[in-house]
């Protein structure tokens, strides 16, 4: 996806006229929900401090210069991403290191170096304490762009010495517009917006995944699970093949649509519609306490899941939890 995301014309607008008049800060905290397209917004605009014939009208890349080849081929020498590696979960203080020691070299083509950090909330204080060095006295002519969704858990001492540039969600006749050009008329980005929490990428994300499938599998079982139909243990081995903390955040939405359903006397606007009865049926057999209680036990293992745990054990709580306050609890034995 090369194209321009409609959504941030205004944020582009108002960095392109600082880049213009020289007066772009040296580091940049784009924050903002996640799936919205930050990351997106700052390769393009990597890209177009690298190129040599930006657009005038416009200010984005040429896409034919030698800078903007090299960038479409990963392979610019002015320009960093720093990431998380394979199966961390932080950014180290030695990938902040070897930043800093690209930075202090020469420019190669004598214009801008460019470097993104994100998820930039990700640096353990190790890092970012080496990063602060580098904010505190950046070298001329190079750009930091902080991607963050969770801006708040970076140090303030960070925060503060970038110039932060916050996105909002679309509009959703905007986001829908965008959407359905993306996936074609066989999906409802409607649903899909709803289920991404209004964020179009993360949405466009699930449509191509795969992922609409498998949440509706996970819900029959989720199901079958009131029911008395299968029991807990056997279930959270089953669902050790999809991500742990995905698989909560679909049942935190059911359980809030569900908490809806109970409490409302208009019917309510749900994040899953598509099976609006399903969960009316389920929300049935419980009262607005126990989902309460749940939702608060799915929150918390969600939140414990971006950790080190033991995914089985983790979800086996949950699930046994939520049987036992179901009519048909105990039917199946538990480690049957
Ligand atoms: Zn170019």
């Amino acid at each position: 996806m090369n194209e321009f995301l409609p959504w941030h014309a205004e944020p582009w607008r108002m960095l392109i006229e600082r880049l213009r008049q020289g007066r772009l800060p040296h580091a940049l905290l784009l924050c903002g929900p996640e799936g919205i397209g930050k990351d997106h917004f700052a390769r393009l605009l990597v890209q177009t401090m690298l190129c040599e014939t930006p657009r005038p009208d416009d200010g984005q890349p040429c896409g034919i210069c030698r800078g903007c080849l090299l960038n479409a081929a990963g392979s610019h020498p002015d320009s960093r991403v720093v990431g998380l590696l394979e199966d961390k979960k932080i950014i180290g203080v030695d990938q902040i290191r070897e930043l800093r020691e690209y930075l202090g070299l020469k420019s190669h083509y004598a214009g801008h170096r460019t470097v993104i950090i994100s998820p930039a909330e990700k640096m353990n204080t190790q890092a970012a304490n080496s990063l602060l060095k580098t904010l505190e006295e950046p070298p001329a002519r190079s750009l930091l762009i902080l991607v963050a969704s969770h801006p708040g858990q970076l140090p303030a001492t960070v925060r503060s010495r970038c110039q932060r540039v916050t996105f909002s969600l679309p509009s959703s006749d905007t986001a829908q517009r965008w959407l359905s050009e993306q996936t074609g008329p066989h999906q409802d980005p409607a649903l899909l917006l709803s289920l991404a929490g209004g964020a179009p990428l993360a949405a466009l994300e699930i449509a191509r995944s795969g992922k609409m499938d498998q949440r509706l599998a996970l819900f029959e079982d989720f199901e079958k699970l009131a029911c008395g139909q299968c029991s807990p243990v056997a279930l959270a081995g089953a669902w050790l093949k999809f991500e742990t903390q995905e698989t909560l955040y679909w049942m935190r939405d059911w359980l809030t649509d569900m908490i809806r359903l109970k409490s409302a006397t208009q019917p309510p606007t749900l994040i899953n519609p598509d099976v609006r009865q399903r969960l009316q049926n389920m929300a049935a057999m419980l009262d607005l306490k126990t989902l309460y209680q749940h939702l608060d036990r799915v929150t918390e293992a969600a939140r414990l899941a971006t950790g080190q745990i033991n995914a089985q054990l983790l979800m086996e709580d949950v699930l046994i939890a939520w049987q036992a306050h179901l009519p048909g609890k105990g039917k199946i034995p538990r480690h049957g």
